[in-house]
């Protein structure tokens, strides 16, 4: 570890949604995911909660060409979360709500231009909810993911579930059930996306005087300082607070985390494919190598990104009662990066949680 170069990701609020769209082969968190290839999306089932049976929704994606491979000249990575905190619980590995599709084109395909996108706005405005994909296949209105299911009424409205159509109707398609030419300017708040940001990506600079330097800086600051009992801060200074007083041997292992961090407190992402390995939050719960479930073509995965607990304070999910919560989400993908029929291949996710007693 340490000499690989990991790169950062960072929430950029006042993305351009044009940006936000398949076509510009977007790195977001939250709102309608940007699908890349059209075929062999993952449908109701597989995005279904593995806890508590209900849809997932999306939470982020990636764009992680490798330009080594052909058939991979595009490639993203979509990661869906349950929107129920209790199905967060368990450590390990993701227990069903959570869960990370990958999916790859050539450079030459159906769906997008051989040539690499605009820079510029498009001169039309196109409608920011896309919900036919150009192959002409339906989304859900509430969760923009293949919705094979239509309301019985004006057969115009699709769903992926009936969960999501009872939403739809009581948010506001009961409403607008009759007025079908509407639908697509239509579409209620159903507070079940998550918010939607850019994520920005840049290279993390490791140097070590520098953290020296803010790590004393730090523990000067610790000492000084008493609990606050203010809640306006972040989430973050609140969750390091509360590790910080934790003495335990996870100590060690959670000051590593924090010093390898705190150049880039805001770091959403940290992504390296080349062998770098996650940081891990605590000594609990570090997967061995058996941990790692091989991908369906039989081949070993390896690491290939972590999202910190930052994201959790943009996704606005914090609640009195409990939160969806997780210390890092370690995301492992096929070596061989394989490409079972151009389909989207679900890869593997290891939760770590940042301690028990907090
Ligand atoms: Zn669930
Ligand atoms: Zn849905
Ligand atoms: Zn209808
Ligand atoms: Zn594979």
């Amino acid at each position: 570890m340490g000499s690989q170069r990991v790169e950062l990701g960072f929430v950029e609020e006042d993305a351009a949604a044009w940006r936000l769209r398949s076509d510009q082969f977007p790195c977001k968190v939250g709102g309608r995911p940007a699908w890349l290839g059209e075929a062999g999306l993952p449908g109701p089932a597989e995005l279904r909660c593995g806890v508590c049976g209900q849809p997932c929704a999306f939470l982020l994606q990636l764009y992680a060409p490798l330009p080594d491979r052909t058939d991979a000249f595009h490639r993203s990575l979509f990661l869906f979360g349950c929107r129920q905190p209790a199905c967060y619980r368990p450590a390990g590995p993701a227990p069903g709500s959570l869960r990370v599709f990958r999916n790859q084109l050539p450079r030459k395909n159906d769906t997008y231009s051989y040539d690499p996108p605009p820079e510029e706005p498009p001169l039309k405005e196109l409608p920011c909810v896309n919900l036919q994909l150009k192959c002409g296949a339906q989304l859900c209105r509430v969760c923009g993911c293949l919705g094979p299911k239509t309301c019985s009424r004006c057969h115009k409205a699709h769903y992926c579930s009936k969960d999501h159509q009872v939403l739809d109707w009581t948010a506001g398609h009961k409403a607008s059930c009759s007025q079908a030419d509407q639908l697509n300017i239509a579409i209620p708040d159903h507070k079940f996306l998550f918010p939607e940001y850019e994520i920005v990506r840049e290279p993390e600079e490791t140097d070590s005087s520098n953290i020296n330097e803010k790590k004393q800086e730090d523990l000067e600051k610790n000492e000084e300082s008493t609990p606050a009992d203010e809640t306006s801060e972040s989430l973050d200074v609140n969750f390091l607070e509360a590790m910080a007083k934790h003495e335990t041997q996870d100590d060690k292992i959670f000051q590593k985390f924090k010093e390898r961090i705190s150049l880039e407190p805001e770091q959403v992402i940290r992504y390296c494919r080349d062998g770098g390995g996650p940081i891990w939050i605590s000594g609990k719960n570090i997967p061995q190598e058996a941990d790692i479930p091989n991908c369906s073509c039989s081949g070993k995965r390896i690491f290939e990104f972590q999202v910190m607990p930052q994201l959790l304070s943009h996704l606005k999910v914090d609640s009195l009662v409990e939160s969806i919560d997780w210390g890092t989400l370690a995301i492992y993908t096929c070596d061989e990066n394989c490409n079972l029929g151009s389909h989207y291949t679900e890869e593997f996710i290891w939760k770590q949680d940042i301690s028990s007693s907090v």
